[in-house]
């Protein structure tokens, strides 16, 4: 199909005069806003008929990749999986018409979701309390991060600034702690990717009073399950800190182990990655905080009302579909499936950290350097293929790094297919480097420039005008 002339900008598409719609005929007489709050010309929109309108943007929609159109192995911010019964339970206009100002006895539905889900993520991670405020995982951190200063204040221990945060640790870990105002403590990774435990030690020896927290993801970001955390959170414990959890990704635990039972005392989990909310383009997402008992009061206020409770809507209808055997099939799938292809990859890419992994690992870019053929080559290659690129350039502690997770509900078909394409393009790195250098040649847009794109955006259309960058784009 051309979709030339609706892919242009609607702009260019805006013909002076041309209507999409009809207003009925104006029955309250004319109202004359008062002068200041009126424009003084009018607003420069894109004029243009019905069909033109739908076509344009049902076109544009076309041109995005999400888990509804192929494969989508991101490491570490995962999509999983989205369930459609979890969207029409969210969609139930019993609940989408709710106002958070209604009197408590209209809404005992909604409140016994939230209780009920609440019971849920304290089954599921041993924690005693949880609220749904936060609208994200940073936003989680960022509360959870305030209950320990909180406690920590109620104590009258106010030496307590600091932070330890593994270096393999999600960008978010560090950044919640520095907006919390604590200072950031790197504890080193092992060669085998886990923390470094001596490292530690040394740490806590040195400033043990002035450690408020130590921040931990379990499995790492590596996809690693830190087999010391029970010693970790003792030594931890022993100087007087708190344990946080870092839950964003819990989906390869679900069931099958819990972090209040190892020795963490406040976490958040990502309803948006674990609990079935899709999350692309930012939102809307989830990221209750769970506290062991006793901490509960001093649980911030960081959000209105009762958090995003579309999304609450759907991580519970997850659970139930689930239900208390099933959930437990979900850490062993993703695990499977993430160790099967590192297995079938590790011959054309690199394997920094081999053995078991859980739900994601990750690869330190093509095993045959001599190509010049970059992480970035290979992600931008994928798309040509139709799949979403792997996580690139993340965690920091490899130069190539290309992070992988498959999630638990793909079928081996389309993991078994997905491992033949990154095979070819092994293959093609090695036959015909050029052509995997210019990747991607199939989408609507080449390679971009991350660089000027990320500091340079230009999002709007006069800008655009003014730049005289239309035919570049
Ligand atoms: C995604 C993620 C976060 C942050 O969650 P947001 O909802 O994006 O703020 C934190 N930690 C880990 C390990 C994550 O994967």
């Amino acid at each position: 199909m051309n979709n030339r002339l609706y892919g242009n900008l609607i702009f260019e598409l805006s013909h002076e005069g041309r209507r999409g719609y009809s207003l009925p005929k104006n029955r309250f007489g004319d109202y004359d806003l008062p002068r200041e709050l009126r424009r003084e010309k009018d607003a420069e929109l894109p004029e243009c008929d019905e069909l033109t309108v739908v076509r344009h943007y049902t076109n544009h929609s076309g041109n995005n990749f999400g888990v509804n159109n192929g494969f989508y192995p991101l490491g570490s911010c995962t999509m999983k999986y989205n369930p459609c019964i979890g969207e029409e339970m969210a969609a139930l206009p019993d609940f989408t018409g709710l106002h958070p100002l209604q009197p408590a006895e209209t809404v005992a539905g909604a409140q016994a979701v939230c209780t009920l889900l609440c019971r849920s993520l304290c089954e599921l991670t041993g924690m005693d309390a949880f609220t749904l405020k936060p609208y994200a995982g940073a936003h989680g951190e960022l509360a959870g991060l305030m209950v320990i200063r909180n406690y920590h204040a109620s104590r009258g221990d106010s030496k307590r600034n600091k932070v330890i945060v593994p270096d393999s640790a999600h960008g978010t870990n560090p950044a919640s702690a520095a907006v919390c105002g604590l200072d950031v403590i790197e504890v080193k990774s092992c060669p085998d990717g886990t923390v470094d435990v001596d490292h530690l030690k040394g740490l806590l020896e040195e400033q043990g009073g002035e450690i408020a927290a130590m921040m931990m993801t379990n499995p790492n970001t590596l996809g690693l399950f830190e087999k010391a955390i029970p010693e970790i959170a003792q030594l931890v414990h022993g100087c007087g800190a708190l344990m946080y959890y870092d839950g964003a990704n819990l989906n390869p635990l679900l069931g099958a182990c819990r972090p209040g039972d190892m020795g963490f005392d406040v976490m958040h989990v990502n309803l948006h990655k674990t609990f079935s909310t899709p999350h692309g383009g930012g939102g809307p997402g989830s990221g209750p905080v769970g506290v062991r008992k006793g901490l509960e009061g001093f649980l911030p206020m960081v959000s209105p009302y009762y958090g995003n409770f579309a999304v609450a809507m759907r991580a519970y209808a997850y659970i139930l579909s689930l239900g208390r055997d099933k959930i437990k099939m979900v850490g062993p799938l993703a695990t499977l499936n993430a160790n099967y292809i590192k297995e079938q990859l590790k011959d054309d890419y690199l394997l920094p950290i081999g053995g078991l992994c859980k739900h994601e690992f990750v690869l330190d870019g093509l095993k045959d350097k001599s190509t010049g053929v970059t992480t970035m080559d290979v992600a931008k290659r994928l798309l040509d293929y139709g799949y979403h690129a792997p996580t690139v350039y993340f965690p920091l502690l490899f130069h190539e790094s290309l992070m992988i997770e498959p999630t638990e509900n793909e079928s081996k078909d389309t993991i078994d297919a997905f491992i033949a394409v990154m095979r070819r393009i092994a293959r093609e790195a090695r036959e015909c480097p050029e052509e995997v250098k210019q990747a991607p040649h199939q989408t609507p847009i080449g390679r971009v420039d991350d660089v000027l794109a990320a500091k340079h955006p230009v999002v709007t259309y006069r800008q655009l005008i003014a730049e005289k960058t239309i035919g570049e784009i």
